[in-house]
């Protein structure tokens, strides 16, 4: 998908013609390594950004909402949901079922907004053969071992076993590192925000996203 937007300081249509290609940004992490955290701050950060909400089959966490965090389904509708083509990629996690409504994110880059994805190597290797373009990858990675089992203990939500289940699949995950264009080393919030706001805006101003650059470089040299 391809949408076109003003850089700042050129209004869209304005003489200068200056648009970009909006861009998907993805955070993928083991679990508990503080993507949703840094997500959340990102998204209050920047309003050019938005969040791509996902279907799951899991169960709603205590506190979280339906249409916000995920819109929570059944199987037989994620079923079909992906029978129709509506999802944009989709992975089993934990023995539940994700997806990306590919709808959602069709609009917000046609409206001109940059989308962020949480969502796991299996989906962002499927975002990789249809949207190479277009896709910035980030992996997080917890500072330690004890820093991610700690970050999943306080989260009181999940149970022992899931704890443990998490902890097994964290090896698995980390081990994707490769596939990713930028590492975060999430040692400490702030300097990770700081970091991913770096990202995002030096992959704003990449050429290749920029349309109409010819033709305002031409009038720029037209002029001298
Ligand atoms: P959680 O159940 O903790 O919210 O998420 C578990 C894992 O599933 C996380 O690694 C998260 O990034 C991943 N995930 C969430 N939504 C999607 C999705 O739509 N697609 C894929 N492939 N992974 C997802």
């Amino acid at each position: 998908p391809t949408s076109h937007f003003a850089l700042p300081g050129w209004k869209p249509g304005s003489k200068s013609g200056l648009a970009r290609r909006g861009l998907m940004l993805v955070l993928s992490s083991p679990s508990g390594a503080g993507k949703t955290t840094l997500s959340r701050r990102l998204l209050a950060l920047d309003d050019r950004i938005t969040m791509s909400v996902s279907v799951t089959t899991r169960p709603p966490r205590p506190g979280e909402v339906d249409g916000k965090d995920y819109f929570f389904i059944d199987a037989p509708a994620f079923g079909k949901l992906r029978d129709e083509g509506d999802l944009l990629e989709h992975a089993t996690v934990f023995g539940n079922l994700y997806g990306t409504p590919r709808r959602a994110v069709e609009d917000a880059l046609s409206a001109g907004r940059d989308v962020l994805f949480d969502i796991d190597w299996q989906g962002t290797q499927q975002l990789d053969q249809s949207a190479q373009q277009d896709l910035v990858k980030v992996f997080l990675l917890p500072p330690s071992a004890a820093d991610l089992e700690a970050r999943l203990r306080s989260r009181a939500q999940d149970s022992d076993e899931v704890v443990r289940q998490r902890m097994s699949k964290a090896s698995d995950e980390i081990s994707h590192f490769t596939e990713y264009d930028y590492i975060l080393i999430n040692q400490d919030i702030e300097d990770s925000l700081s970091k991913l706001v770096a990202i995002l805006q030096a992959e704003r101003l990449k050429r290749r996203r920029l349309t109409g650059l010819a033709s305002f470089v031409q009038s720029l040299r037209d002029a001298l």
